[in-house]
């Protein structure tokens, strides 16, 4: 039974305090696309109506009853196309709610993640793939944990590689730079923000760093955690079988990749690309760090989250997509049924 855990209107006094909050039922409607009444609600404070529904990540949807196979499509590499052919949706509309679910599951992994427990080993890679045409590489550094390989942050950045002189690469390449500008390398800079936002889920204590030894990563690392992160390097030449420290993130992009190809273009403009990417990659992280235990032997609900002590078990699909994540700490937390738990309550309640 649904619970409003707070007036959703931001500008009222109850939407940041419970204290003294009254609320009263107000009728109920239908919406088309469901089967049963929905209850709404009023707040006495400022008589703003709601429902359930404003609490919901699926709120304003259409066709919401597709959202959990579409994210389990999307998570398994399915290309747009062939998920709007298989539920007889148009593609712009999944290609809508790729957009809408990429950012609420960015935002609930940032809800979820806040702190990291200090004295682990964390593995950073990059991996390159490209825009529309394999002369505009991009970068896709990720930072994983390397015991659960919880993924904690990814980015994506343009880099500039130009091929030798005098050869048919090169000349292409300068060709695309003459109508296009030139290319930007923003490799080092990517790099530098999924560090900082592991320092920023390890505000104190050691951790070991695994990289393979490109020689910008040593600064960097040492850049952003100074004296308390210890720096392995592995050959980035070793075989890339299981057994390679940074097997899980080549698995990782190795998935998002076949959705690569849709992410066509015409322009240098990579931010609009980048963020498409972005989004992509914040469906499988959801989905790899939450959803789906860590390798095929483990239980089912070992995620890595679950054995990174951040959650009691792995949560479903249905969990992942049910409520808005957009109210940081006070969004309400993916485990709640009746919507009264809060993300950031401090223990784990019934709710
Ligand atoms: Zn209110």
């Amino acid at each position: 039974m649904f619970a409003p855990p707070f007036c959703p209107n931001p500008r009222c006094r109850h939407h940041h305090d419970r204290a003294g909050w009254r609320y009263q039922r107000h009728g109920r409607y239908r919406p088309h696309c469901r089967r049963f009444s929905i209850q709404r609600f009023q707040c006495m404070s400022c008589r703003r109506t709601f429902s359930r529904q404003t609490f919901r990540a699926d709120r304003g949807d259409r066709r919401p009853e597709t959202n959990v196979r579409i994210f389990e499509m999307l998570a398994s590499g399915v290309g747009l196309r062939q998920i709007a052919r298989t539920l007889g949706l148009n593609p712009q509309s999944v290609q809508n709610k790729l957009g809408k679910y990429g950012l609420t599951l960015g935002k609930l992994h940032d809800n979820l993640c806040q702190r990291l427990p200090a004295g682990r080993t964390f593995v950073l890679d990059e991996e390159e793939t490209f825009e529309q045409k394999s002369i505009r590489p991009l970068t896709v550094p990720i930072v994983l944990e390397a015991q659960t390989w919880f993924i904690v942050a990814t980015e994506v950045g343009s880099i500039r590689r130009l091929a030798p002189e005098g050869t048919a690469r090169r000349r292409r390449q300068d060709r695309d730079e003459r109508l296009h500008g030139r290319r930007p390398d923003e490799s080092r800079r990517v790099v530098q923000q999924v560090l900082q936002r592991l320092r920023d889920r390890l505000p104190e204590g050691l951790l070991t760093l695994r990289s393979d030894q490109k020689g910008s990563y040593a600064t960097l690392v040492l850049e952003v955690f100074g004296e308390r992160a210890q720096h392995d390097t592995t050959s980035s030449r070793a075989p890339r079988t299981s057994s390679n420290q940074l097997f899980a993130i080549n698995v990782t992009i190795a998935m998002s990749r076949d959705n690569n190809g849709r992410l066509r273009r015409e322009s240098w403009l990579v931010t609009k690309l980048a963020a498409k990417l972005r989004r992509q990659l914040s469906i499988f992280v959801a989905y790899r760090n939450y959803i789906r235990q860590r390798f095929n032997y483990d239980p089912v609900s070992d995620s890595p989250a679950r054995l990174l002590g951040l959650l009691p078990r792995a949560l479903s699909w249905r969990e992942v997509l049910r409520w808005r994540q957009d109210w940081g700490q006070r969004s309400v937390h993916p485990m709640s049924r009746s919507g009264l738990r809060l993300v950031g309550a401090a223990a784990p309640c019934a709710a």
